[in-house]
């Protein structure tokens, strides 16, 4: 049985998703791909100079996963400077902050909130999704309201 690789934790999409050496044109060009978690793990690590226990925290992985996917990604780098490859980012096996929060996405956003007024004392009330202000009476003196903002 193959046991599932969990998700690393990545805090955003990579800033680049190519990277080539000047002057070689693509067709010709070999590339590695370095997985995004890859590119995170070198961030983290490299770039930011967190220690590794923390990276590994920060990607939700172990220490052991954390230094495999550093690993990695510092022998694809190294093949690509050293023998000239592009460096493809792409794909791996990620989550990012913002994928948990899908719920609901493409549903026209309830933004600025949209408010009832009543036309005859300006009572304000929270439109409600699906009905009509037209519809809706004032809480304090009954009359039909009207939308507002
Ligand atoms: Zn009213």
């Amino acid at each position: 049985m193959v046991r599932p690789i969990r998700p690393r934790f990545v805090r955003g999409p990579p800033s680049i998703d190519y990277f080539k050496p000047r002057g070689i044109p693509l067709s010709t060009l070999d590339e590695v791909v370095l997985k995004v978690e890859e590119l995170e793990a070198i961030k983290l690590k490299d770039l930011e100079g967190l220690e590794q226990e923390e990276c590994a925290k920060k990607m939700k992985i172990s220490r052991g996963t954390f230094q495999r996917i550093l690993s990695s990604a510092k022998k694809k780098i190294a093949d690509a400077l050293v023998n000239g490859k592009a460096i493809k980012v792409e794909g791996g096996n990620y989550k990012m902050p913002v994928a948990r929060m899908g719920r609901g996405f493409g549903r026209r956003a309830q933004w600025p909130p949209t408010v009832c007024v009543c036309p005859v004392c300006g009572n304000q009330q929270p439109k409600v999704a699906g009905f009509p202000c037209s519809q809706m009476k004032c809480s304090k003196c009954g009359s039909l309201m009207v939308r507002g903002d």
